[in-house]
């Protein structure tokens, strides 16, 4: 799907106390949305169908699809007349599109903790996207965005069913189901997702999710943490998506023993390997940056086994549902090659 932005503009994000980020808008951006709002009734009315954070979770609706098409004919629908001119007045109320804005900026990218420059402040580009701004938020989203100028292209970032909500992910899902809380909190709801509530829920393996939790917060030997709860996974025959999920809440875990060539000694075969995880991770939880370095780190080890063409594969997939399959396929396998070309010692 590709969407044209109302207004775009420059950014900041910025480390608030609490580790999250706060994104200050610039006053031309918000000028420019107000601008597009005076000149066009109907981008005023489409502004006014996005939510403003204070409505209740549940009463929030889906409107017309009617109103997203882009052909100004539309505006001579009675239907379609009707709602810009009920909406108009509104709409050109500074504190709603203010409050509109808060909740709907996009920034280029996603505000990964990995952006974020050593002083905590990163510019970005900032942008007002009607319809990408109804995707919901998802832990295990199946959706991503990429912008060409004022576009924006929202693309799968896994497989998706027939039917399935299309959904984004609002902040890193790759945390546990105590700090995912927390975040959707602060973006002033509540997270129901499947995945959610499988981790809130679950009654075998509750407890060890509750342990491993501490443990994360307490520090230590990761690869104990990784041994156990796969141990526990196993034993209680957990589903594979269910254990992508688990792998996926406590990958900062994972990876730390990956990090340490004296933990992978240590624990051996007992952890998984590292492109196994990022393979399953990808799968439920879709691709992004922090799957594809996995990925291609683990392909390093696969990379004497004889089974390259399928490690090639497997590393062009999640890079396609990282970036979108905007990036070609053989783009995709040549910046692969040329990355172990370079460094065989694959330090990204
Ligand atoms: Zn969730």
């Amino acid at each position: 799907m590709m969407a044209k932005a109302v207004a775009i503009g420059r950014g900041v994000l910025q480390d608030t106390t609490d580790g999250g980020e706060k994104m200050v808008v610039w006053k031309d951006f918000v000028g420019k949305v107000l601008d597009a709002a005076e000149k066009c009734p109907r981008t005023a009315a489409l502004i006014h169908t996005l939510s403003t954070g204070e409505e209740q979770q549940d009463d929030l609706v889906v409107p017309e699809m009617a109103l997203f098409r882009q052909e100004p004919e539309d505006l001579n629908l009675t239907d379609g007349t009707n709602m810009v001119r009920e909406g108009t007045q509104e709409v050109l109320d500074v504190d709603r599109i203010l409050k509109v804005l808060d909740v709907n900026c996009l920034t280029e990218d996603a505000p990964a903790a990995d952006v974020l420059g050593n002083n905590g402040i990163v510019n970005c580009g900032v942008g007002l996207w009607i319809l990408p701004s109804f995707i919901n938020h998802s832990c295990h989203p199946n959706a991503r965005r990429t912008h060409v100028g004022d576009h924006a292209i929202v693309h799968a970032s896994r497989d998706i069913k027939a039917g399935e909500e299309i959904t984004f992910p609002y902040f890193d899902v790759l945390v546990p189901v105590s700090k995912r809380r927390e975040a959707s909190r602060a973006w002033g709801f509540e997270c129901k997702c499947d995945r959610c509530r499988f981790e809130s829920e679950d009654c075998t393996l509750k407890q060890e999710i509750l342990k491993s939790e501490n443990d994360l917060v307490n520090g230590g030997d990761m690869g104990a943490l990784v041994v156990r709860l796969e141990e526990k996974m196993r034993k209680s025959m957990a589903k594979e998506r269910r254990k992508a999920f688990l792998r996926a809440s406590f990958w900062s875990a994972y990876s730390a023993v990956y990090d340490s060539d004296k933990l992978v000694r240590k624990w051996g075969r007992r952890v998984p390997s590292e492109a196994l995880v990022a393979e399953s991770i990808a799968d439920a939880v879709g691709g992004n940056e922090n799957v594809l370095r996995a990925m291609l780190r683990g392909s390093k080890d696969a990379n004497g086994c004889g089974n390259w063409l399928e490690v090639e594969d497997k590393v062009v997939r999640i890079g396609r549902a990282t970036y979108g399959k905007v990036v070609k396929r053989h783009a995709m396998r040549a910046l692969f090659r040329l990355t172990l070309d370079a460094n065989n010692n694959i330090n990204l």
